[in-house]
């Protein structure tokens, strides 16, 4: 991915690092900060990625520290 490629609205987005700008093929719509497009599923992205992020968080950190799936999990629910 280009960042030049990407609107404003994502270049700023917190949520750009696990979206990564979403897929090509379904940006076309447009806002009045610029004229590239972004993804007509941005909203539920941002819903989604708002949601799963803390538990993604919690599983990488996990997943660090322990090897086994297990033990990952009853720190997650700890
Ligand atoms: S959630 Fe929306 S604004 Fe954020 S990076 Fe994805 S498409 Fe762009």
């Amino acid at each position: 991915m280009q960042k030049s490629n990407l609107a404003k609205r994502c270049l700023n987005c917190d949520l750009l690092k696990l979206c990564n700008g979403a897929c090509p093929k379904d940006r076309f719509l447009y806002d009045d900060n610029d004229g590239i497009p972004y993804s007509y599923l941005c909203e539920g992205y941002k819903d989604y990625f708002s949601y799963i992020k803390e538990p993604l968080q919690k599983f990488l950190y996990y997943s660090r520290k322990y090897q086994n799936m297990s033990d990952i999990i009853r720190a997650i629910k700890a």
